[in-house]
């Protein structure tokens, strides 16, 4: 699994790699995923680096649960999805393509057919942000 000097989500965290923000406190972080699968598709991360739920702290893991929360709640206000996935890959046979213990949080439809092992396609980045904009005025503070 990834080191923390080559993790992609240590290098957003940094700020050495852009991302769409939505939301941050002292353990944990959301942002928009870049290859949506629906609109307003969104990680939660925790600062710490750690590769899966086997090895990420207790302290982190019931951050990011909360700060799970307050993004699909934002997300359901802003977006009014029929319903919300949260889902979590852990190691290669997952389909865990990051090494950075993170949660989707995903705007679902009953017709979108999504599949645990969806394909990363990029999305447009206008799209990714609008959706982010209605989404940070929905989120609660602290
Ligand atoms: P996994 O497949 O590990 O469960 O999910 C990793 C997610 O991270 C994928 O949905 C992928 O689109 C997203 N991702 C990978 N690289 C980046 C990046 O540089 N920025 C953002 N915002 N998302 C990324
Ligand atoms: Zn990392």
């Amino acid at each position: 699994m990834t080191s923390a000097q080559d993790c992609v989500f240590c290098r957003i965290l940094s700020g050495d790699l852009p991302c769409i923000p939505l939301f941050e406190d002292d353990l944990t972080k959301a942002f928009m995923d870049i290859n949506p699968v629906a609109r307003g598709h969104a990680l939660v991360i925790p600062r710490e680096h750690a590769a899966t739920i086997l090895t990420v702290s207790v302290p982190a893991l019931q951050a990011v649960a909360v700060t799970v929360q307050r993004i699909a709640r934002a997300i359901d206000r802003a977006l009014q999805p029929a319903g919300l996935s949260i889902v979590q890959a852990n190691g290669p046979g997952a389909a865990q393509t990051v090494g950075h213990f993170h949660m989707h949080v995903l705007p679902r439809t009953a017709s979108d057919d999504l599949r645990l092992n969806w394909h990363l396609t990029p999305g447009s980045l206008r799209d990714i942000e609008d959706a982010a904009r209605r989404i940070r005025a929905a989120v609660t503070p602290p």
